[in-house]
């Protein structure tokens, strides 16, 4: 099975006694062979970049998250489009709207992600979009500000179809998590039914949310082999077709430089 986990962020995992070294290792045997390390903040991004710099198998986005504190260092448009130009980094984010872990007026997080957007245009790469709670309002900022010229992916999506379908108009990619997998998830999975599967991407967003059978557990890269294989028995289709399909949908999306893909066998 050839996997991609699209959206993980490495330097947040508890390494434990086999390290770094463990987890990449616990990822190849699960078939990973590429997983995307996602900026949240502009302190913690130098640790992200050095990542993508040292590992052939891991690439990095820069972004401000919607929930990193709108006191945090506010990256301006020219600072995401240096570090975006990167050949190692493949996309801007995470960026996005979340009205559920943050209150009052966030008009910050509008213009924070209108910047991200952006700074995507002028850096011709695209979006990684983190969504809670605000798909009418993020839907309404990607048109806007005319997300459709670098398109991207609604990341850890879970929202409902006209959601789904609407970003898809976009351009945009749906990726799925460990969510998918939870009992209650019910709305999810008739989403991830009904996606096309030239659209769907699959991701940990590890340390968090690793699927069943492991929920509850730190979540790493080799685990979103449990959510490829609940997602594609959900659709009837085979494992290792539907890993295949989401890894080629992977680097459709974000090109990664010569020097990452010679360890792919795509
Ligand atoms: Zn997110
Ligand atoms: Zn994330």
């Amino acid at each position: 099975m050839l996997l991609v986990d699209s959206h993980c962020h490495l330097p947040l995992i508890q390494a434990g006694e086999a390290g770094l070294e463990g987890i990449l290792a616990r990822a190849q045997t699960a078939g990973v062979s590429h997983m995307l390390c996602v900026s949240v903040d502009l302190e913690s991004y130098a640790g992200v970049a050095a990542l993508a710099r040292a590992l052939p198998q891991v690439s990095a986005s820069v972004g401000v998250h919607p929930n990193t504190d709108q006191h945090a260092r506010e990256p301006s448009i020219a600072e995401l489009v240096e570090e975006g130009a990167q050949d190692y980094v493949v996309a801007i984010g995470e960026t996005g709207l979340d009205y559920f872990r943050s209150d009052g007026d966030l008009e910050w997080q509008r213009t924070r992600f209108r910047h991200h957007i952006r700074a995507a245009r002028e850096v011709c790469k695209p979006l990684i979009v983190h969504c809670r709670e605000a798909a009418s309002d993020v839907i309404r900022v990607l048109r806007e500000e005319r997300a459709e010229a670098v398109g991207g992916v609604m990341h850890c999506f879970v929202d409902d179809w006209d959601t789904a379908s609407a970003a898809m108009d976009l351009g945009f990619f749906i990726s799925l998590s460990g969510i998918v997998t939870f009992k209650s998830a019910t709305q999810l999975q008739g989403v991830a039914q009904r996606v096309p599967l030239e659209r769907l991407l699959v991701e940990t967003d590890a340390p968090w949310l690793a699927p069943v059978p492991l929920r509850g557990k730190q979540n790493e890269p080799a685990y979103v082999r449990y959510t490829a294989e609940y997602i594609a028995a959900l659709r009837g289709e085979l494992p290792v077709e539907f890993a295949a399909a989401t890894t080629r949908n992977f680097h459709r999306l974000f090109s990664l430089p010569a020097s990452k893909l010679s360890t792919q066998a795509l």
